[in-house]
């Protein structure tokens, strides 16, 4: 019998395109997928119900997919830094193959498997297209600003997707395999709609956004559609979920965006694609930041903002929340976050502007929130979106450009569309009073009036972050 070698899968729940597993199948070893369920992440009361659902979703899927190839997912719940050793003995597995995650976590717990396993551990940059260390300014530094890092980013050689092991790959002998658990066997439920999971939903969504959204995203990214889906107001890929957990590849993203570029001819068709990989190198811009920077995750990007003097308002955190704020745009998007556990990238900034400044509130409040609630939650992303719009970040928005609320919601939802959808008591409100209802002679009973006034708020802000650009 040769001897088996494990592929162990973390956020790279597919088959096709994965660099570690098909390094794997090049070995000619048979190889035994596994998942470790780690205590420490599933039963905290840090983690994030809805987004665990969704990993839960997407195993069952990863499961069926191999089954199919004649294996199947082998489930263990435990520290694998404890579950790993245990393995390799019983099974006499000679490697352990994976892909790299690079939160300041992961980076520690590989470190220390390694060093306890005692077999080779083949670890593989595969969840970026270009890996941490890559992308380098000409003093050899990362670039900290978004516009310098693309510049130096786009030249770089990328790799093709590779693709899934053949079916003789997967091992015939399979160690025992714990039950894949349900919600409830963690003593937790959502309510949170989650969408299909899996690499072939990811595939079939990446597909139909390339085949004909894509070539409208330039302007139709920015509008607030109704849901992710109604192409009628074009709308955003809706793959971050998908591209979180590993479903979909950033490979697989970047060479299908390559093809919808070379199959269109319109300069606009074009420049909608090219806007599309710039939001691909964001994603890969804040995971370097936070590989190479990881007190962002606990401060300020720019230490200097540390010293703002945040508000304490639970109740005002509280109302943002649940939207409950006055404001039906920032209501509607936080409501959506409580549906489906995501929102637009444009909802995203509305909603964190107005925590941090119209409401004065820690920007990190705001990110603990996003990170319990969303399904695509992403510690680099999340963390690099909210010091983005708190204006602590590295690509700073000058802290002066505060988003008045109104005026995004006239500009981005302009009938409504968005409000209607998820405030159900602002559905028979006129179009002309959608965005300020207050303003109504008789506004609707069931809907708050605004937390705060927002010309009020902004020069509160400025202050605030005044007092602290004045510091020496
Ligand atoms: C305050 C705030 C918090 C955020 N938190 C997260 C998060 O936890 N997880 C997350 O994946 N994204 C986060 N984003 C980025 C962005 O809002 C989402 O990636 C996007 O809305 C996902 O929708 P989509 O897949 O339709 O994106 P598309 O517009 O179709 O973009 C394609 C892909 O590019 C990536 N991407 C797009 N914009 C960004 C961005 N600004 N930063 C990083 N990656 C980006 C995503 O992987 C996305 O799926 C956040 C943004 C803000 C302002």
């Amino acid at each position: 019998m040769p001897t088996p070698i494990l592929h162990w899968f973390r956020r790279d729940l597919r088959l096709s395109d994965n660099l570690a597993l098909h390094a794997a199948a090049q070995s000619v070893c048979p190889i035994i997928p596994v998942f470790i369920f780690d205590p420490a992440l599933v039963t905290s009361s840090h983690v994030s119900v809805p987004r665990l659902a969704f990993l839960l979703r997407a195993l069952t899927a990863l499961d069926a997919a191999l089954r199919e190839q004649g294996s199947r997912l082998i489930i263990r719940m435990g520290d694998p830094r404890a579950v790993l050793p245990a393995l390799i003995r019983d099974t006499g597995a000679e490697a352990i193959y994976l892909n790299r995650d690079y939160t300041p976590y992961a980076l520690r717990r590989d470190a220390e498997i390694e060093r306890l396993v005692g077999v080779p551990v083949h670890a593989y940059d595969d969840a970026l297209l270009a890996a941490p260390g890559t992308v380098l300014s000409d003093a050899g530094k990362l670039p900290i600003v978004f516009t310098p890092f693309k510049r130096k980013w786009l030249p770089l050689p990328k790799t093709q997707p590779v693709p899934a092991p053949p079916r003789e790959s997967w091992a015939q002998t399979l160690p025992p395999s714990d039950d894949l658990p349900t919600l409830a066997s963690f003593d937790h439920s959502t309510s949170v709609a989650l969408p299909k999971a899996g690499e072939a939903e990811a595939l079939r969504r990446l597909n139909a956004f390339l085949d004909a959204r894509v070539y409208a995203y330039g302007e139709g990214r920015n509008l607030l559609p109704a849901a992710p889906d109604d192409d009628t107001l074009g709308g955003s890929s809706f793959l971050s979920p998908y591209l979180r957990f590993g479903m979909l590849s950033p490979r697989q993203a970047y060479w299908g965006a390559r093809a919808a570029y070379a199959s269109i001819a319109s300069e606009d068709g074009r420049t909608s694609v090219e806007t599309w990989v710039s939001e691909l190198v964001w994603r890969e811009f804040y995971m370097h930041i936070l590989h190479d920077y990881p007190h962002v995750l606990q401060r300020s990007f720019r230490p200097a903002y540390d010293a703002v003097q945040w508000r304490h308002a639970p109740d005002e955190l509280d109302a943002w929340k649940h939207g409950m704020t006055g404001y039906p745009v920032v209501d509607a998007a936080m409501r959506q976050l409580r549906v489906m556990g995501w929102m637009p990238n444009r909802a995203r900034m509305i909603v964190a502007s107005f925590l941090t400044k119209d409401l004065l509130i820690d920007w990190r409040l705001g990110e603990r929130h996003f990170i319990d609630w969303l399904i695509d939650g992403d510690p680099a992303a999340n963390n690099g979106g909210w010091q983005w719009t708190a204006g602590t970040g590295t690509d700073a928005q000058p802290y002066f450009r505060i988003f008045n609320p109104l005026a995004q919601s006239q500009k981005f939802d302009p009938h409504g569309v968005y409000i209607r959808r998820w405030l159900p008591e602002l559905r028979d409100v006129p179009d002309a009073h959608i965005h300020a209802p207050w303003e109504m002679r008789t506004p609707p009973a069931d809907y708050p009036a605004p937390i705060v006034d927002h010309s009020a708020a902004r020069e509160r802000t400025l202050a605030a972050y005044q007092a602290v650009e004045k510091k020496p």
